[in-house]
């Protein structure tokens, strides 16, 4: 039988040697690095500082036959209780430059939507208003293609900076990424995206700032900001909104465990308080079942599972 301890700590230090001592964390509990607040430890937690320690770091797994997922904000995430046991490659904490030339911004992937939407109005530039109150990274945002108010991913990028699943870099068109709702080759292909770049238009500054507050302030009375959550819980199905379906099914404020559907915003599945990712599932599973015995209509869900 393999030593899995003895190969994890051998793991360890040679992911050390590629970000260095203090970029490599053990157990490190993902209900730290989760808008849900939910999910075990991952066995190593790593922080590159750079697309090409990205590059080593996903060699040296690949290498080593070890499970790898790659976190943006964890912000459309539920992780399993028993956490992951494999290696977590976090892009939230260090790649984070931002260059403009031109009308044309480009973000690394860890780059919060609401930083760049922000960076983008103080320049007067147009066309991210729609993503300033999306919680997520650039990265995450382009594996999602991530969505609000009409406006989409789709409609701003110019073009991406991935790691191939062969360890290759290569800059992508947009047309190249096969976006669709909540849906992108990046995904399927298992891509990794270190940045990207944005086509934007001259704006005015003020309508910019104007149409982010009127936004912000939408989904300050819509949603249940205050409470911890992944947002939508389910894609919207074809010709229904999954929130009205969960409401007319009765579910507003179901429970299981710390887990509920939001009062405020049935499509929010939100954590009131110590709730389990299996607390979650079960939930979701009873909303699925519910609204498929009421409506027909099974809902798929839009939140990623880890673990
Ligand atoms: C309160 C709230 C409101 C929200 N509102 C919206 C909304 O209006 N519209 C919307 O679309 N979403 C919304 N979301 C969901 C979420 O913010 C988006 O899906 C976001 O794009 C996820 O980005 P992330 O960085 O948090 O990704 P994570 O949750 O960390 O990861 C999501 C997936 O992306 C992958 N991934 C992350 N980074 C990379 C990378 N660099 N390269 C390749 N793969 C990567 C992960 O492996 C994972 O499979 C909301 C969430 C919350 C909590």
């Amino acid at each position: 039988m393999p030593d899995i301890d003895h190969d994890l700590t051998v793991l360890a230090q040679r992911l050390r040697k590629i970000v260095g001592e203090e970029g490599v964390h053990e157990s490190e509990p993902l209900s730290e690095h989760t808008t849900f607040e939910i999910g075990g430890p991952a066995a190593l937690y790593v922080m590159p500082d750079d697309p090409e320690e990205v590059r080593d770091c996903l060699a040296v797994c690949r290498e080593a036959d070890v499970p790898v997922f790659v976190l943006g904000a964890g912000s459309n995430l539920l992780v399993s209780d028993d956490g992951f046991d494999g290696v977590v490659i976090a892009l939230a904490h260090d790649l984070m430059d931002v260059s403009l030339d031109g009308r044309e911004m480009t973000c690394q992937a860890g780059v919060s939507l609401k930083e760049a939407s922000e960076m983008a109005c103080e320049m007067a530039l147009s066309g991210l208003e729609f993503a300033c109150g999306i919680p997520g990274t650039v990265g995450g945002a382009c594996y999602m293609n991530a969505g609000a108010y009409g406006g989409c991913m789709a409609d701003v990028l110019k073009e991406v900076r991935v790691i191939r699943a062969d360890g290759t870099f290569a800059t992508l068109g947009v047309d190249e990424l096969d976006l669709g709702y909540r849906h992108s080759r990046i995904a399927d292909e298992g891509m990794v995206v270190v940045s990207a770049t944005f086509a934007l238009a001259k704006g005015s500054r003020g309508d910019i700032r104007d149409k982010m507050d009127e936004l912000t302030a939408q989904r300050e009375e819509k949603q249940p900001l205050e409470l911890p959550s992944a947002g939508s819980t389910f894609k919207r199905p074809e010709g229904y909104f999954a929130g009205k379906l969960i409401s007319d099914a009765g579910l507003k404020g179901y429970r299981v465990g710390g887990a509920a559907v939001s009062s405020k915003h049935a499509g929010f599945v939100v954590n009131v308080g110590g709730a389990t990712c299996a607390d979650v599932k079960a939930l979701i599973a009873h909303v699925q079942d519910t609204v498929e015995e009421q409506f027909g209509v099974r809902l798929e869900p839009e939140v990623r599972f880890l673990g």
